[in-house]
């Protein structure tokens, strides 16, 4: 039998952490070779280790990226919320060491973006599209990477640009809908693990694509089997989609 892959699980004590420690206990391909939280002393476990899992905040990644380029690990991201500079440091990473970057690891979801992108085609400029997207009442960044990937998608098919055509709330008299406009709305509220509603709505009809996650342990198992996959892989950039064969 293989020896289990050993990870380095960065942001341990997070609510995602706890999820990945678990599922990790629960999977004998694996085993957590070190846990690192804010304020803890790398050591030698970024050394030790097969594979880096991050989910703990976009401003560790520089730290995260140095020591995975000196010591030439492959990294798993699930953390949210990266400006575009950090995106930038990432996809320059991606060509020294392979990166598996997923704003979301559950099966459901992927399978909600491929549903997103042919829905787009399938329906046309005719429907206008909201996307809805609820978190608990903790979640930092908004609206939620997941969100954004929905947005990036739906620009994709539609010929449009994120920044131009994808406004975030609406308040006060913003006149009538610009027809290529995509709607995006963040919930907070609760305790709620995380909520994606594509809507798509034209005169005397409307389809809507939905995802609840209902438990994180989805994500944390999405996590390992993009680890397992990870290894082996040439340096490139890697979403969930390429780990699942979409
Ligand atoms: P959390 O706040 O519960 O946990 C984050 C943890 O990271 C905390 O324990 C914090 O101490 C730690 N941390 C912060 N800075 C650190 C540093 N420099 N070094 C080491 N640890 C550090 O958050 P969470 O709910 O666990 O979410 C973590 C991230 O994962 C968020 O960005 C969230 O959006 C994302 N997320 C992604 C998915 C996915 O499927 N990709 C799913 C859920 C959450």
């Amino acid at each position: 039998m293989e020896p289990p892959l050993r990870l380095l699980l960065i942001g341990a004590a997070g609510r995602m952490g706890k999820a990945i420690v678990l599922a990790a206990a629960a999977d004998p391909a694996v085993e957590i070779s070190a846990q690192l939280n804010r304020g803890d002393a790398p050591g030698s476990a970024f050394a030790d280790c097969d594979v880096v899992i991050d989910f703990s905040h976009a401003d560790t990644i520089g730290d995260v990226i140095a020591a995975c380029l000196t010591n030439r690990k492959p990294i798993v991201i699930g953390t949210t919320g990266y400006s575009a500079a950090q995106l930038g440091a990432i996809e320059q990473a991606a060509t020294k060491v392979p990166i598996v970057l997923a704003a979301n690891f559950s099966v459901g979801v992927n399978t909600l973006f491929w549903l997103t992108r042919k829905a787009a085609e399938l329906l046309g400029p005719e429907f206008d599209i909201e996307i809805i997207e609820t978190h608990h009442r903790l979640k930092k960044d908004a609206p939620s990477g997941t969100a954004k990937r929905l947005a990036e998608i739906l620009c994709e098919a539609r010929d449009l640009t994120y920044d131009a055509d994808v406004t975030h709330g609406r308040a006060g008299t913003v006149g009538e809908r610009p027809s290529q406009q995509i709607g995006m709305h963040s919930v907070r509220a609760g305790d709620v693990v995380g909520e994606h509603t594509v809507l798509f709505a034209a005169p005397g009809e409307r389809l809507e694509l939905t995802h609840k996650a209902t438990s994180r342990e989805t994500f944390a198992v999405g996590a390992l089997r993009a680890a397992r996959w990870l290894t082996g892989q040439p340096a490139a950039i890697y979403s969930m989609e390429d780990v699942l064969g979409l």
